[in-house]
């Protein structure tokens, strides 16, 4: 019989890119192939000259159809086969091919706010709920505004087969987080996507809205991050540490690069509370939420394992984000 192919890509948004998808009838034994679509509606292309070219490049079961039925990444491509300018990905493989050999690994928590109605889901219609404090990692009452949300779309991840580790409830209510990983780029990168995608689909059934927008609440309500952990071979061996803090202080040297593309609104979010560094700063160092990069107790304790970015936005863009942790900390440790 034939099946559905949901095709997903990354849209031209400014100044923030969204995830776009189309569903295209696939004839029995045959392969989801290259499709196309008008990315004048998606601002990546003009009127006259509207054709983009979407490239499968990750394929994976589709937990809310039928069996058979799969989700289909793709990169973005200009008509003669080239990347196109919005296309983070190609990048990001370049550089991945390129530091093959230190083998970087990466867990990414993905943090975001459900809405609805334009406000946090659960919070009241008009002030606000009690303080943050009972939240994080909560349960019970109405405290936890949700989860059942949060319980379809795990099931939907692990089901398609993607790399989910873990979930829980933010600090702010109606946040939630749920991890990606350990995986090599762009894989990485893919997995979170597709996540991504399963998520915004999942809360449509329920009529809520997820977003990644990083300061969803302005005022003494946190932020939603994307905390992106890496690790080498080196790092991961007996005597990483060496490796960790020189990665710790490449980063320290290639500020500027990371913080201008760690997501739109960056400056709004790492204001140097609510467990984050200033953005203009750089710190790292063990167990500290308030630092820049935090390296993780057991990493500190066995001197050996990997470190935390904590500077990402919840809006950030995986591909971008690992393909500058490889151009920053491999290149260093390549020299
Ligand atoms: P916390 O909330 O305490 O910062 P989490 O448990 O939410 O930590 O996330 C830990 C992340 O660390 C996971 O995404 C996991 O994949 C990642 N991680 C674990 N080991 C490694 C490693 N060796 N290299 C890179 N990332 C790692
Ligand atoms: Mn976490
Ligand atoms: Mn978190
Ligand atoms: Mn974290």
């Amino acid at each position: 019989m034939s099946y559905q192919a949901e095709y997903i890509w990354i849209d031209g948004t400014e100044p923030s890119p969204l995830v776009r998808s189309k569903t295209r009838i696939v004839a029995d034994g045959k392969h989801p192939g290259i499709w196309g679509f008008d990315g004048s509606s998606t601002n990546q292309a003009t009127g006259n000259d509207s054709d983009c070219v979407l490239q499968p490049v990750f394929t994976c079961p589709d937990p809310l159809r039928s069996p058979g039925d799969v989700l289909v990444m793709c990169e973005v491509l200009l008509t003669d086969f080239t990347p196109h300018p919005t296309n983070t990905r190609a990048a990001c493989v370049a550089a991945a091919e390129k530091y093959a050999d230190q083998e970087p690994w990466f867990g990414i928590e993905q943090e975001y706010t459900f809405l609805q109605g334009g406000r946090p889901l659960g919070w009241p219609t008009q002030g606000y709920p009690a303080p943050q404090g009972p939240y994080y990692c909560g349960v019970g009452g109405d405290k936890m505004p949700g989860r059942d949300i949060v319980e379809r779309h795990t099931a939907a991840c692990m089901e398609a087969g993607l790399g989910i580790e873990g979930t829980n409830a933010e600090v702010m209510m109606a946040q939630w987080e749920f991890q990606i990983g350990v995986l090599p780029p762009p894989l990485i990168g893919d997995h979170l996507w597709v996540a991504r995608w399963l998520l915004f689909r999942v809360a449509e059934d329920f009529g809520v809205f997820a977003t990644l927008d990083p300061k969803p609440v302005l005022g003494d309500w946190n932020g939603a991050g994307a905390h992106t952990n890496f690790s080498t071979k080196a790092m991961r061996e007996d005597g990483g540490w060496d490796a960790i803090i020189a990665g710790c202080e490449a980063l320290g040297r290639n500020i500027d690069e990371h913080v201008s593309n760690y997501g739109v609104g960056l400056d709004l979010r790492l204001t140097g509370a609510h467990e984050t560094e200033h953005w203009s700063k750089f710190s790292y160092g063990a167990s500290d939420r308030g630092a820049s990069i935090r390296i993780p107790w057991g990493t500190a304790k066995d001197k050996k394992g990997w470190l935390e970015d904590r500077r990402p936005n919840a809006n950030m863009d995986p591909y971008v984000v690992s393909r500058l942790m490889l151009t920053t900390v491999c290149a260093d440790a390549a020299k």
